[in-house]
């Protein structure tokens, strides 16, 4: 009897990867097309005020391109991922008068919606940086969820959301392990893991070392059909219509008061609990 009500991702499936790449250089359009040939999605964030930024960068002699993605090209470059926001100009936070941090956070918003047609409520953090104010300001600015820089080097989701910490950088040196941990093994108590990796695209054109993430994407390939591949807020969306989930206190009798179909453990294959539903057991 599946008394505990052990969540299970969409379609029953026990494991999810997701990615998340800041800053939109014109290195994404290579990202996105590696993500689509891979069949693996991403989320995409975005300084609304730095598009169709062009900027060649002479770091160590060696020129590098620094331009940005333009508006124009947004909705269709990302169509499939997620957009999601990181302030207009790409400030450190922390610093700024909460009036400014707040215009930085809905002005992006709001310029990003513009741009995609959607509700755009994801964030990462510029440079990483982050404080109990900033956190505050992006709750009141609608924000969903927040990606930090932290490493965890391992599968969890986020206790809190406004503080997503990542399982790694692309640049890992276990990135490789890691996703081997992930594909090959179970967790012991088995609980639902997320591989959430994160980077900048223009690191593998100035590292000239796209074969790090294409030799990741063709590792998983034969993985995939067991793991769901989803954007930054389609997990946060599963996982807060979860959180939202109403039981009585035996754990006889689950309602679903989200919109979104849940899947639970069962003794015989995953229980499906359908949106708006009340389900005993
Ligand atoms: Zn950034």
């Amino acid at each position: 009897m599946a008394t505990k009500w052990n969540l299970l991702f969409p379609e029953g499936k026990r494991k999810a990867v997701t990615f998340s790449y800041d800053d939109g250089l014109v290195h994404d359009r290579k990202l996105v097309e590696l993500f689509n040939t891979y069949h693996v999605k991403g989320t995409f964030n975005l300084n609304s005020g730095e598009l169709g930024r062009i900027e060649v960068e002479n770091i160590d002699g060696v020129k590098q391109e620094n331009s940005t993605v333009t508006v124009k090209e947004v909705r269709q470059l990302y169509k499939g991922h997620e957009v999601a926001s990181h302030t207009v100009t790409h400030p450190s936070l922390p610093a700024l008068d909460t009036s400014v941090m707040s215009y930085e956070v809905i002005t992006d918003r709001k310029n990003l919606e513009d741009i995609t047609g959607y509700i755009v409520n994801g964030f990462a953090y510029p440079y990483g940086t982050y404080s109990d104010t900033v956190k505050s300001v992006l709750q009141m600015c609608g924000i969903q969820y927040a990606r930090t820089v932290n490493t965890t080097h391992q599968f969890e989701l986020p206790t809190n959301p406004l503080e997503w910490n990542p399982t790694c950088h692309h640049n890992d040196d276990k990135l490789m392990e890691l996703a081997k941990e992930f594909c090959e093994e179970e967790d012991i108590y088995r609980r639902i893991r997320l591989f959430y990796i994160w980077g900048h695209s223009y690191e593998f054109a100035r590292n000239n070392d796209w074969d790090t993430i294409e030799n990741l994407l063709k590792y998983m390939q034969p993985y995939l059909s067991d793991i769901w591949v989803a954007t930054n807020s389609d997990i946060i969306t599963y996982y807060n219509a979860f959180k939202q989930a109403k039981y009585y206190a035996d754990g006889s009798t689950i309602i679903n008061t989200s919109g979104i179909d849940l899947y639970f453990e069962g003794d015989d294959g995953p229980i499906v609990v359908k949106k708006f539903t009340e389900l005993s057991i």
